[in-house]
């Protein structure tokens, strides 16, 4: 029996992605293999690998004059990886520090460049995105840098920044294709795959052409992406496996209507939560009402003592990994676009029992 798995990830996929890959593990498509086996060279894979960039294409309306790369690394890998590719000729980078998953990105940065924190939100425990208006950017910065949605904290952008003639790069991991995005407005969008889009291992990158020239001479190659531009993402050998089932999640999404569709999905499941947490005086969430995460719903009960009986109480209605991260503690629901409704009403409804039985 399938649980509803509220992991932060690697995450829930869609049930009808797993059984077609379990379908085609031993022969794709009278090939005689699985794609686990085939040479990423030869004409099936190509032909896959084809497909999933067309179809992300399609997705996301991806203009012509950006290149989408299918990379190993992470996105803690892309943290360093960015600043090798983009600082060349420049010195500094601004960040902005809404969380846990920032200040990654800047501890990594830190390495290569001049950082500076152009606005935080750590005064109010960040619990918020901080307004345009307050961040102090520098005009010559090579890039300035966000994390449009902080999987820990539960914090995601609702609107574009404006960074005018300096390149926007995003780290967009935790809610890549779970609502419309206009690609244009970034320089670069990063993400890792195992949260909303497949299994770990792979990462994408999708880059304007203008700035493929900005590399530093010390950046490996199979990080370097002019160079992986140029081979179609296989200099080095591509996680092809994580690539094929990424693909049948663009398939799946394609089917459900593209993006604004699951983009309506999606904000009815987190109303859903969020207008019981809201209603509630046993749960809260900290979160600044418009800049909560449609993704990733962080919540407290009123007693820290009863997280336990909480967790154990949904284990046995088969609702797992509602755990809350480390560093803040209580629970988080994370609801991708492969949790169905059904995960976060029968959620919501373990909840009101809880809190009537022990609140
Ligand atoms: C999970 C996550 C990461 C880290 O991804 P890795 O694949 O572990 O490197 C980075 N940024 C965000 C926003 C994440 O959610």
């Amino acid at each position: 029996m399938r649980v509803f798995n509220f992991s932060a990830g690697p995450a829930v996929l869609p049930e009808t992605v797993l059984r077609q890959a379990a379908a085609e593990m031993l022969d794709w498509h009278g090939s005689g293999m699985s794609v686990m086996e085939m040479s990423h060279r030869g004409k099936e894979f190509i032909a896959i690998a084809a497909k999933a960039e067309a179809d992300l294409r399609t997705l996301l309306a991806i203009p012509a004059s950006y290149k989408v790369l299918f990379l190993q690394g992470g996105a803690i890998g892309e943290n360093a990886i960015v600043p090798m590719n983009l600082l060349g000729g420049r010195t500094g980078i601004d960040f902005v520090n809404t969380g846990e998953w920032s200040k990654k990105s800047i501890k990594e940065a830190k390495k290569y460049a001049k950082v500076s924190v152009a606005a935080s939100a750590e005064d109010r425990n960040f619990t918020y995105v901080p307004p345009q208006s307050t961040w102090k950017l520098d005009p010559g910065a090579a890039y300035v840098h966000v994390c449009t949605n902080e999987t820990i904290g539960g914090v995601e952008y609702q609107w574009t920044p404006d960074t005018g003639d300096v390149p926007l790069v995003a780290d967009m991991s935790s809610h890549i294709l779970s609502r419309p995005i206009d690609v244009a407005r970034y320089g670069v969008i990063y993400g890792g795959a195992q949260k909303n889009i497949g299994p770990a291992g792979l990462t994408i990158v999708i880059v304007r052409d203008d700035l493929l020239d900005r590399a530093l001479p010390i950046t490996p190659s199979a990080f370097h992406w002019k160079e992986q531009a140029e081979a179609d993402s296989m200099l080095n050998t591509p996680p092809t496996y994580a690539i094929y089932i990424a693909g049948l999640v663009f398939e799946w999404l394609l089917q459900k209507g593209g993006v604004a569709a699951v983009e309506r999905d999606n904000v009815a499941k987190a109303k859903l939560l969020y207008d019981y947490l809201d209603a509630s005086g046993f749960y809260t969430n900290p979160v600044q009402p418009e800049d909560r995460s449609r993704m990733n719903v962080p919540f407290k009960l009123a007693d820290e003592k009863l997280d336990d009986a909480f967790l154990k109480g949904a284990k046995e209605r088969g609702m797992v990994q509602l755990k809350g991260h480390r560093s803040v503690g209580g629970m988080r629901a994370s609801i991708y676009n492969a949790m169905p409704v059904e995960g976060v009403q029968a959620l919501v409804a373990y909840m009101k029992d809880f809190e009537r039985e022990r609140g």
